[in-house]
């Protein structure tokens, strides 16, 4: 019998049921972020050797030197974006392709761009065939996407040391920046929200921990 790659049995949806209540635990309260959590299949994202620990509330390695999120920060920086069906969000660092497919799962329209050649192939290559209509990009997340800004919404999943202007320059009037800041052990969630005179308001959400945000590839 040929195993179908794919597959999303019941223990599947079992254990990501238990992972939802564990997130609601935790003070997320945006029911939109719970079902997206609760449909898409986390264990997809993991190489099948690793498969039992797709359902943990952990980050955990995805090759090149990088992470796939612990679902608990993925469902908070997503709450703090306020997706509305149909916002064009542009995410920095695709990595597994997780966090993206739970902004389309919301209704978003996703760019996403990714730094390293071989997680950028990958995502391209397997989110279609999940399902998850998400444009990928390789490329320099400091830099955004300006040929298809301007952006409702836009997500860093990596740790900055700053915030990139060309990210803010590229939001909307009334769109929202999630960015984790500071170089270091840990990075404060930060949300900036630019009003409609582009005046930018910035809120700090407390620490979190990610790979950093890695600049020119050309200095690796
Ligand atoms: N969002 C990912 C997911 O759902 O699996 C997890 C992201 S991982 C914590 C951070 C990602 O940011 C890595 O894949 C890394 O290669 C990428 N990255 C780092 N610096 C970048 C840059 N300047 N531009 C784009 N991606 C970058």
């Amino acid at each position: 019998m040929t195993e179908n790659k794919y597959a999303d049995t019941f223990r599947h949806k079992g254990l990501r049921k238990k992972l939802v209540e564990s997130i609601r635990l935790k003070g997320i309260r945006d029911e939109n972020v719970l079902k997206a959590i609760e449909a898409v299949p986390r264990h997809l994202f993991f190489d099948s050797g690793f498969l039992e620990f797709a359902y943990e509330d952990k980050a955990f390695p995805i090759g090149a030197g990088q992470t796939i999120s612990q679902p608990y920060t993925v469902a908070f920086q997503t709450e703090l974006l306020q997706i509305k069906r149909g916002d064009k969000v542009l995410e920095i660092g695709t990595g597994s392709g997780y966090q993206a497919s739970i902004l389309y799962q919301m209704g978003a329209k996703v760019f996403s761009i990714e730094r390293q050649r071989l997680l950028f192939t990958k995502a391209k290559e397997q989110l279609p065939q999940m399902g998850f209509a998400i444009k990928t990009f390789f490329g320099d997340g400091y830099k955004g996407l300006p040929a298809f800004a301007p952006f409702d919404k836009i997500i860093v999943t990596a740790g900055a040391p700053y915030v990139p202007e060309a990210l803010t320059n590229q939001l909307k009037p009334g769109g929202i920046l999630v960015i984790p800041l500071d170089e270091g052990d840990s990075q404060l969630m930060t949300s900036i929200r630019k009003l409609p005179d582009s005046t930018l308001i910035t809120t700090q959400h407390g620490r979190f921990r990610f790979v950093p945000l890695l600049g020119d590839k050309s200095h690796d």
